[in-house]
């Protein structure tokens, strides 16, 4: 199948990055615009699923440093909007350690070795930041590297385990999209009531990137050909490290080499229904840990009695290699791992789960991964050179934040300057446009030709006049959208 039409701004991805951009640009007077989704649903990395009566968030379930020196704009929007939310705080969870046969490490031992990771923490920062290199005699390891399980157990939490220092809110995330979605498509249609023509195409699978001088080319899986004057990419690094767009011309060695040198980190929330509570609640229960030989072996735990009372929900959390294992085998015998690990802590009298949720991030071939990890010490430059727009293609994503990657308002915050960094470029080929024009006219005049219309000169930023209607086709429905 072949079809083709022309827009101002094409976006790819409609995850919070995407969304954001759309509204910027839409408040801005691009009424053109059309969203392309490969997958069957907005959100992005924000989802969430029905799981054991409940509605679970199997991607962005947390706000960030809210209570920090600066606002938190995801925070803000969900104030704004009345969104219950859940406050968590996890530093309690170092007191929760158990062993493998079920004994909590009495809290001295557990305080001991969590600042011995943490001071291990900084003498590598310190070492990495001054470029020294400590050495060490062949075969031997570092004094600080961890060893026995709760020192595993602790430096996992440490390193793979976001410790945000300041209290976090857990939240529906899902809710906050789609308030901002709602946000959007009223917002620009009330910006721009003459001029809206807003379109979101769900299911399609963009394949081809084929960019010039004059505009952009977009080819998806069903053979689906869509033209644009500027498209803006907001898939994330995993699968810009992939082989699922292909760019004709090539990308340029400096954006190929910096996406390859972002790491992307697989963060995996696996959600285990129960018919009953048998896990401690209460202050400061919320989060446990279990301290296994085998680093990140299901080892942090999470009960959802805050967020949903009485769902006799737990969560565990793995990471990187532990989810990849996890996603290539079965759920049954994920279940029974960690039913394995719940009766080591709890004892064999527990009940078995009556139903397992496995995400499975890294295999999702729109996602290949949960989130940017850049080098802890790494050049400026490569997440600058990340975001760099190639011609008429400008990317945006969490991983284009240089402040915030990996989190959802670092999604949001690079939506909104990546579209003004297209206004500002779009406003300069305005410029030069209208310059020439000034420059031409006379002599088209003199020549009797054609005189250039105004929807020319802008080179079909605003083709022609559009119907007042927010349209949004695919398997969408207007409801979903604005809801
Ligand atoms: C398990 C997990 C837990 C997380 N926890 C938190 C948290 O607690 N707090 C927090 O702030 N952040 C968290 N994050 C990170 C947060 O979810 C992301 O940073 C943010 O949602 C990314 O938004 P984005 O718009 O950059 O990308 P995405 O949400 O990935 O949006 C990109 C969109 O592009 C689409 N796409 C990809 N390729 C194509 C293509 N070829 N054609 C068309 N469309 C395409 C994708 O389907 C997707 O919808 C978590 C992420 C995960 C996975």
């Amino acid at each position: 199948m072949d079809s083709s039409s022309r827009s101002a701004v094409i976006i790819i991805g409609a995850g919070v990055s995407g969304i954001s951009a759309a509204k910027v640009l839409a408040e801005n007077g691009i009424a053109d615009l059309l969203i392309l989704e490969a997958s069957d649903r907005i959100g992005g990395r924000i989802r969430k699923e029905s799981f054991g009566g409940v509605s679970v968030e199997l991607g962005a379930g947390w706000i960030a440093g809210v209570g920090g020196k600066a606002s938190n704009p995801v925070w803000e929007i969900a104030a704004k909007f009345g969104l219950r939310t859940c406050f968590s705080d996890y530093s309690n969870a170092r007191y929760n350690i158990y062993d493998r046969s079920g004994k909590i490490f009495p809290s001295g031992i557990a305080a001991d070795s969590y600042k011995k990771a943490v001071d291990s923490a900084i003498q590598r920062l310190r070492e990495l930041e001054s470029d020294c290199v400590v050495d060490v005699p062949n075969g031997a390891e570092l004094p600080s590297t961890p060893k026995t399980p709760i020192e595993l157990a602790i430096d996992f939490i440490l390193h793979d385990f976001e410790m945000a220092g300041n209290c976090l809110g857990l939240l529906l995330l899902t809710v906050v999209f789609k308030h901002m979605s709602s946000n959007y498509s009223r917002d620009s249609y009330n910006y721009n009531a003459e001029h809206v023509f807003l379109c979101m195409d769900l299911g399609q699978v963009v394949r081809e990137l084929q960019h010039s001088r004059n505009g952009v080319t977009v080819q998806t899986e069903d053979g689906f050909v869509y033209e644009a004057n500027y498209v803006i990419l907001s898939a994330s690094i995993g699968v810009l490290q992939s082989d699922l767009i292909c760019f004709r011309p090539p990308l340029p060695r400096w954006k190929t080499e910096a996406i390859e040198k972002c790491d992307v980190m697989v963060y995996t929330k696996i959600f285990l229904k129960f018919p009953y509570k048998f896990w401690p609640c209460g202050p400061d229960k919320e989060f446990f840990i279990y301290a296994h030989e085998r680093r990140g072996y299901y080892t942090f735990w999470q009960h959802m009695e805050n967020a949903y009372p009485g769902s006799n929900i737990l969560v565990v959390t793995l990471t990187n290699g532990e989810s990849k294992r996890v996603e290539a085998q079965s759920d049954a015998e994920t279940l029974k791992e960690a039913m394995g690990v719940l009766c080591d802590m709890f004892g064999p009298e527990i009940p078995t789960a009556t139903d397992i949720l496995v995400p499975r991030w890294w295999n999702n071939r729109f996602q290949r991964g949960s989130y940017s990890n850049y080098p802890i010490i790494s050049d400026n430059q490569v997440v600058i050179d990340i975001k760099a727009p190639v011609g008429r293609i400008f990317f945006t994503g969490e991983h284009t934040s240089e402040r915030f990657n990996g989190y959802v308002h670092g999604g949001y915050l690079a939506g909104i300057d990546t579209s003004k960094a297209l206004l500002a470029e779009i406003r300069k080929y305005e410029r030069e446009n209208e310059s020439k024009s000034f420059l031409l006219d006379p002599l088209l005049a003199l020549t009797g030709s054609l005189t250039l219309s105004q929807s020319d000169t802008v080179s079909g930023l605003q083709k022609c006049d559009v119907p007042t209607q927010l349209y949004l086709s695919g398997k969408l429905g207007i409801t979903e959208a604005i809801l």
